[in-house]
């Protein structure tokens, strides 16, 4: 199965295709683990439809969680601002019903579990083993180190954690995303995949796998 690529150009978000086509095949090689998929930052449902269409392959879930509220530089007068996200019966952002009419279009809504809250509220008691971890919510770096402390500890061994929004030079963007990447890769509980533009790929090492260079000094700064 393919994705619906029309219906991909068609929704508005920030999901690169080539960084996506990799969601895609790193999420079909997770699902197949038997465990599902969970994403941080689901906004109206680009990058849930790269990794909802490679879960559905395997008759997986996908649990999306966002406040829908929108990220600081979502709201009105930032530069990211969508005046047609802006509900004004309520006065703020609110991107859950785009988001649940792309999952309807895409054919995910069998898939694609939207939870719709604070991740760090969702992670208080959460108990479920997860194969792939995305983290794309607020990237503040209080906000991405919350995400990335609240959800790690729940990657099988050989499950994947990936950070959306990694720029190593700070004239390209926001440094939180490539902070918190430091932070995991330094845990020595990881290993490295190749990067795609600015997703970063890591793979949560097997029980008795010992990383490269562990005894050389290189996890510790
Ligand atoms: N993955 C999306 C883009 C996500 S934009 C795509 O492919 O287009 C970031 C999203 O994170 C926003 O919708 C915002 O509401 C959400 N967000 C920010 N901080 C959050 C938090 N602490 N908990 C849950 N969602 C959050
Ligand atoms: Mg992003």
């Amino acid at each position: 199965m393919e994705f619906n690529v029309e219906i991909i150009n068609n929704v508005k978000g920030f999901m690169d295709e080539e960084e996506g086509q990799h969601l895609f095949e790193i999420a079909l090689a997770a699902i197949r683990t038997g465990y599902p998929c969970l994403e941080i930052g689901s906004y109206c449902g680009k990058s849930s439809i790269y990794l909802g269409t490679a879960v559905k392959e395997n008759k997986g879930v996908l649990f999306s969680i966002d406040h829908h509220r929108g990220s600081e530089e979502q709201q009105p007068g930032e530069d990211y601002f969508d005046p047609e996200l802006y509900d004004h019966r309520y006065s703020h952002i609110d991107t859950l019903p785009l988001f649940r009419q792309v999952l309807e279009k895409a054919g995910l809504e069998d898939t694609v579990i939207p939870i719709v809250g604070k991740s760090d509220v969702v992670a208080r008691m959460w108990a479920t083993p997860l194969s792939l971890v995305f983290i794309d919510g607020g990237h503040a770096f209080e906000t991405a180190y919350t995400d990335y402390n609240c959800w790690v500890g729940h990657i099988i061994p050989g499950g994947y954690l990936l950070i959306h929004d990694i720029f190593k030079n700070p004239e390209e963007g926001g440094q939180a995303p490539f902070n918190v990447y430091q932070i995991a890769r330094s845990s020595g509980l990881f290993k490295e995949l190749p990067m795609v533009k600015t997703l970063g790929v890591l793979q949560r090492l097997q029980c008795g796998e010992i990383p490269e260079g562990l005894n050389q000094g290189k996890f510790i700064s």
